[in-house]
C-alpha cells in the first residue's frame, strides 16, 4: 500500500471508543493489508482473556481464541470478502476464554474499498446479544445459541434426553453437482423430514452450521435414537448419506449446554473421520481438552522449580538518536514450553502476574540481566540495560532490597539499570512509589514509564510520578508519518519530558519514514526493529558488542516530508472518517457547534430519519423536524464542553430517542458529533 493512501486509524478507534460508550458491543477496525485488528477501548473490560495490549492485535491472535471448530466458518466469511462476493459478513461464533469457557458472539461488518476497488479494511462489531438471530433464515431451524439455552436448561432439570447431531457427507459434491438453490431446497427438507421422524418425542431441530443438524430428543433410549438416525438416511438413501454422533444427557458428563454441545460435536467429527455414514455415540476418551491455560501454568511452574529451566532472556538495541550509537538493550523474558515451544510474553507473562510467580522469575531476569551487562561493560563501558518490573514485583515488601543487592552481588552500579514501570490503574499510591523510586535513585538506577499513551497513562498522572524516562508505546510510532494525531501527540510528550528533565525513547521503529518524523522531534532514544530486533544473549553479542551493527539512517528534506504528510491528513480525515460512519449502525450526525448547521449524517441515519438531502439544513430541521433550535440544541448551549447524554421526545419518529454529544474537530472547526438511539 502506497503510504499516501494509508492512514493510521488512531482518529477513527476514538470515536468507536466513543461509539462503545454507549454499547455492549465491542468495535474493530480490521485493516487488511497489516493483518492487524484495532480494537474500542472496552475489549480489556469485555474480553481480558483475549490479552490485547493496547487494543489492537495480528487477526491470527484473535483466530487462536476462537473455538477450532468455527475457524473454518470464520475464514469463509472474510474469504467472501476478500473475494469482493460480499461486503458485508454475519458470523455467531464461539470464543474460548482462559478457563476454557464458551462465549457466543456475533459479529457483523463491511468491507471499505481502496482506490482500486480492493477491500482495505472491515469496520465491524462484537455482540452477544444474538437474540435477533436465533433462528436459521433458510430452514427455520433453531441455531446454536438457542441450542446452547436449550441444553442449558435441560441440565438444570434431571431430564432424560439425547442430543443427536446430522452431517451430510460431501455437501460440496451435491451443490457442484446439483446448483446451490437445489443444495438449499434439499437443507430445508431435511429440516422437515427431522420434524416428522422426531414427532413423537418431545423435540426441537438446529441448523448448527452449514450441512449439519441436530436435534434435542426427550424421553427416548440409545435404541430410540439410533432408529430416528436409520429413518432419516433412509429417507435421503437416492440422495446423500449422513455422519451421525450422539450423546446422552448424563449429570456427570454434560454438565452444561456448552459442554454438552461440545461432546456431540467430538462424536460427529469422529464418526466423519473413521468412514462418514454412521452413528457415534459419545465416549468420554474422546474427550480431549485443548491445551489449557492451568498446563501452561504447570509448565511454568516446573520450569521455575528446575532453576528457571526453559526461560531464556532477549535483548533489543536501543539507540542514541544524536550520535546513533548503542545505549544499552531492552531485556525481554522468552520461555520455551517443552510442548508447544516458543510461547509469547503476552500469553505467559499474565499468567506469572495472575499467580505471582513473576516475583521469582522476576528476580532471576534482574540478577541474569545485571550479570550480564556487567560481561558487556568490559566492552561497553556505558552500556545500559532496561528491565521490566511488573506491578505484582513493585507490591514485594522487600523489592527496594531485592534491586539494590542484585546490583551489589554482581558490584555493579546503579546507573547501568534502568527499571521499566507500566503506567497502570494500580500505579497510584503516588507517595509510596516514589518512596522506592528515590531509595533506587539515589544508588543512580533510573525509572522509566513503559507503553505511555495507552491504558491509564497520562500526561496529568506522569507528573506526579518521580521518572526518569517515558516509554511512548509503538502503536503511536507506527506510521507517525501517517498521523497528526500520533505526531502531536509525541511531540507533546517530548516536549514535556523536556521541561522535567526526562527522556523520551520511542519504541517499535520500524521503518525509515517513521524514523524521519522521529528525527525531528528528536527523542532521546529509539528502539524497534529498524535497529535490530530482540535477539538470544550470543547473538546481541556478536552483532552489537563484538561488532557495531547499526546502520547509519540519516534522512533529509524532512520538513518537505512533514509538510505534505500534514496537508496530507487534513484533507482526507474526515473523508475517512464518514466512510466509517457509513458502515455503522448507529444513527450519526455531525453539526456545527454554534450554527447548527449539519456537515455530514451517516447512512443509517438518513434512512432512519427519512433524510435525503443534509446540504445547507440545520440539524434541529432534520431531526427534530423544528424550525428553531431544540431542547438538545440549547442544552449544548448551556454546557458548552461536557458531554450530553439526553432522552428526548421525537417529532419525526413518534417515540423517545437518546441523544449522546461529543465535540470533535471537523475540517478544522468544532463540531457536535451526535450519537441517537432509538428504543426497540
Ligand atoms: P514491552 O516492555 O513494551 O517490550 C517491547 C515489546 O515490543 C517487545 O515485545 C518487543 O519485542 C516488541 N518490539 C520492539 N520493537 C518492535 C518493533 O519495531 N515492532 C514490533 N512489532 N514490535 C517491537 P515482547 O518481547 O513480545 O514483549 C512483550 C511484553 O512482555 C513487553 O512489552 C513487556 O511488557 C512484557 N515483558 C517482556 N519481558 C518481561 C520481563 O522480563 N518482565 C516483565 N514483567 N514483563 C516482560
Ligand atoms: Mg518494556
Ligand atoms: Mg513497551
Amino acid at each position: 500500500m502506497k503510504k499516501a493512501e494509508y492512514k493510521k486509524n488512531s482518529y477513527y478507534l476514538e470515536m468507536l471508543d466513543f461509539f462503545s460508550e454507549n454499547s455492549d458491543d465491542c468495535f474493530f477496525i480490521i485493516e487488511i493489508e497489516e493483518n492487524k485488528i484495532y480494537f474500542s477501548k472496552n475489549i480489556d473490560k469485555k474480553y481480558p482473556f483475549l490479552n490485547i495490549r493496547h487494543k489492537v492485535c495480528e487477526l491470527s491472535l484473535i483466530k487462536q481464541k476462537i473455538y477450532a471448530r468455527d475457524i473454518e466458518t470464520f475464514d469463509n466469511e472474510l474469504n467472501k470478502i476478500m473475494k469482493k462476493e460480499s461486503d458485508v459478513y454475519d458470523i455467531t461464533f464461539r470464543i474460548v476464554n482462559n478457563n476454557n469457557k464458551i462465549i457466543w458472539v456475533n459479529s457483523h461488518g463491511k468491507a471499505q474499498y481502496d482506490k482500486n476497488g480492493n477491500p482495505c479494511r472491515i469496520i465491524g462489531r462484537l455482540s452477544e446479544k444474538l437474540g435477533k438471530y436465533r433462528v436459521d433464515a433458510l430452514t427455520g431451524a433453531f441455531n446454536v445459541p438457542q441450542l446452547i439455552d436449550d441444553a442449558s436448561e435441560l441440565c438444570k432439570t434431571n431430564g432424560v434426553a439425547y442430543l443427536l447431531a446430522m452431517g451430510i457427507d460431501d455437501m460440496k459434491h451435491i451443490n457442484i453437482k446439483d446448483g446451490r438453490e437445489y443444495g438449499n431446497n434439499l437443507l430445508v427438507k431435511i429440516v422437515k423430514t427431522f420434524e416428522n421422524v422426531a414427532r413423537k418425542y418431545e423435540h426441537r431441530v438446529y441448523r448448527i452450521n452449514g450441512d449439519c443438524f441436530a436435534v434435542m430428543l426427550h424421553n427416548i433410549d440409545k435404541s430410540g435414537v439410533e432408529k430416528i438416525y436409520n429413518n432419516i438416511c433412509k429417507k435421503f438413501k437416492h440422495i446423500c448419506s449422513f455422519s451421525g454422533g450422539a450423546v446422552e444427557y448424563n449429570s456427570n458428563i454434560t454438565t452444561d449446554g456448552n459442554t454438552m454441545y461440545q461432546c456431540v460435536e467430538i462424536a460427529l467429527d469422529e464418526a466423519k473421520k473413521h468412514g462418514k455414514s454412521h452413528l457415534r455415540f459419545f465416549k468420554e476418551k474422546d474427550y480431549k481438552n485443548k491445551i489449557s491455560i492451568v498446563e501452561l501454568q504447570d509448565n511454568l511452574k516446573h520450569s521455575i522449580s528446575q532453576g528457571f529451566k526453559d526461560f531464556s532472556l532477549n535483548y533489543q538495541p536501543q539507540i542514541d538518536l544524536k550520535n546513533q550509537k548503542l545505549y544499552g538493550a531492552e531485556v525481554l523474558l522468552r520461555y520455551d514450553d517443552p510442548k508447544r515451544g516458543n510461547v509469547p510474553p503476552t500469553e505467559f507473562i499474565p499468567i506469572l502476574e495472575q499467580t505471582d510467580m513473576i516475583c521469582e522469575v522476576g528476580t532471576w531476569v534482574l540478577k541474569t540481566a545485571i550479570k550480564q551487562c556487567k560481561i558487556w561493560r568490559e566492552k561497553i563501558p556505558d552500556f545500559h540495560i532496561s528491565v521490566n518490573l511488573s506491578y505484582s514485583q513493585l507490591k514485594q515488601p522487600n523489592i527496594v532490597d531485592i534491586v539494590l543487592n542484585s546490583l551489589e552481588e554482581q558490584g555493579m552500579k546503579g546507573e547501568a539499570l534502568t527499571l521499566e514501570v507500566t503506567e497502570s490503574m494500580e500505579l497510584h499510591d503516588y507517595h509510596k512509589l516514589n518512596s522506592i523510586f528515590s531509595r533506587w535513585k539515589q544508588e543512580g538506577i533510573e525509572i522509566s514509564v513503559d507503553d505511555f499513551g495507552t491504558g491509564y497513562s497520562s500526561l496529568n498522572r506522569l507528573q506526579k510520578l518521580d521518572v526518569d524516562e517515558i516509554k511512548i508505546d509503538r502503536c503511536f510510532i507506527t506510521e507517525i508519518q501517517n498521523s497528526m494525531y500520533n505526531y502531536q501527540l509525541v511531540n507533546n510528550v517530548i516536549t514535556l519530558a523536556d521541561n522535567g528533565n526526562m527522556r523520551v525513547c520511542c519504541e517499535g521503529v520500524e521503518t525509515e519514514d517513521e524514523l524521519a518524523v522521529l528525527q525531528k522531534l528528536a527523542p532521546k532514544l529509539l528502539q524497534g526493529y529498524l535497529f535490530g530486533k530482540p535477539y538470544s544473549t550470543e547473538e546481541f553479542e556478536k552483532r552489537y558488542i563484538n561488532s557495531n551493527e547499526i546502520p547509519r539512517l540519516i534522512c533529509e528534506n524532512i520538513d518537505n516530508k512533514l509538510d505534505s504528510i500534514i496537508h496530507d491528513i487534513h484533507k482526507t480525515r474526515e473523508q475517512q472518517l464518514e466512510e466509517i460512519l457509513d458502515s455503522l449502525d448507529e444513527c450519526i450526525c455531525v453539526s456545527d457547534m454554534k450554527t447548527y448547521d449539519v456537515y455530514y449524517i451517516n447512512k443509517t441515519c438518513l434512512k432512519i430519519f427519512g433524510i435525503e438531502k443534509y446540504d445547507g439544513k440545520k440539524c434541529y430541521q432534520l431531526l427534530q423536524r423544528k424550525n428553531a433550535p431544540c431542547e438538545l440544541c440549547k442544552k449544548w448551549d448551556l454546557q458548552e464542553n461536557k458531554q450530553i447524554y439526553l432522552n428526548i421526545y421525537n417529532e419525526y419518529l413518534k417515540t423517545n430517542i437518546t441523544v449522546k454529544d461529543k465535540i470533535i474537530d471537523w475540517n478544522g472547526k468544532k463540531a457536535r458529533l451526535q450519537i441517537i438511539s432509538i428504543p426497540e
